[in-house]
């Protein structure tokens, strides 16, 4: 597996294969599999997020096939975990029983809402969605502003190695 490389507008992002095999652990590939998801964390540079690593679903989570509704305190309590090893939130994932996912609307509203909520220096925050497909084409990601301005990512090239590092 190698890293996975997108662009939305003028940002590039790159989701590392640790996230990746995360997200791969948990796709719903059978009709009785449970959405999961969790949290995204990584560094920031200008122009230029990097995803290194997925939450997985925990144990306060509620889970069904078709929704999944995420332990807020435990989320708090990863958020100021990874603060210390230098990693800022990034966004959320959760899994979707279908092959190329589309966020719904409750999804949609849901990262709104944490956007809006949040205390945060980020120009916005990231959701993403694992579809049942290969990457990339199995997974959704995009970018949602704090003016409530929605960019999907598209697939990219990597930029050139010695830039592409981790
Ligand atoms: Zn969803």
């Amino acid at each position: 597996m190698e890293a996975a490389n997108f662009l939305a507008g003028n940002l590039r992002l790159r989701v590392t294969v640790k996230a990746l095999q995360t997200f791969t652990a948990y796709r719903q590939k059978r009709f009785y599999n449970r959405e999961a998801g969790g949290q995204l964390f990584g560094t920031v540079r200008s122009g230029k997020w990097t995803v290194l690593e997925a939450t997985g679903p925990r144990k306060g989570d509620r889970r069904t096939r078709f929704g999944f509704w995420p332990d807020r305190a435990s989320e708090q309590q990863e958020i100021n975990a990874f603060h210390v090893r230098g990693l800022t939130y990034l966004g959320d994932w959760h899994t979707h029983p279908e092959e190329q996912p589309r966020p719904s609307p409750r999804d949609l509203a849901t990262i709104a809402g944490i956007v809006r909520e949040s205390r945060h220096q980020l120009p916005g925050f990231l959701l993403c969605i694992v579809g049942r497909a290969q990457f990339p084409a199995g997974l959704w990601l995009s970018i949602h502003t704090l003016s409530g301005e929605i960019k999907k990512a598209e697939a990219a090239l990597p930029l050139a190695s010695a830039e592409t590092n981790p």
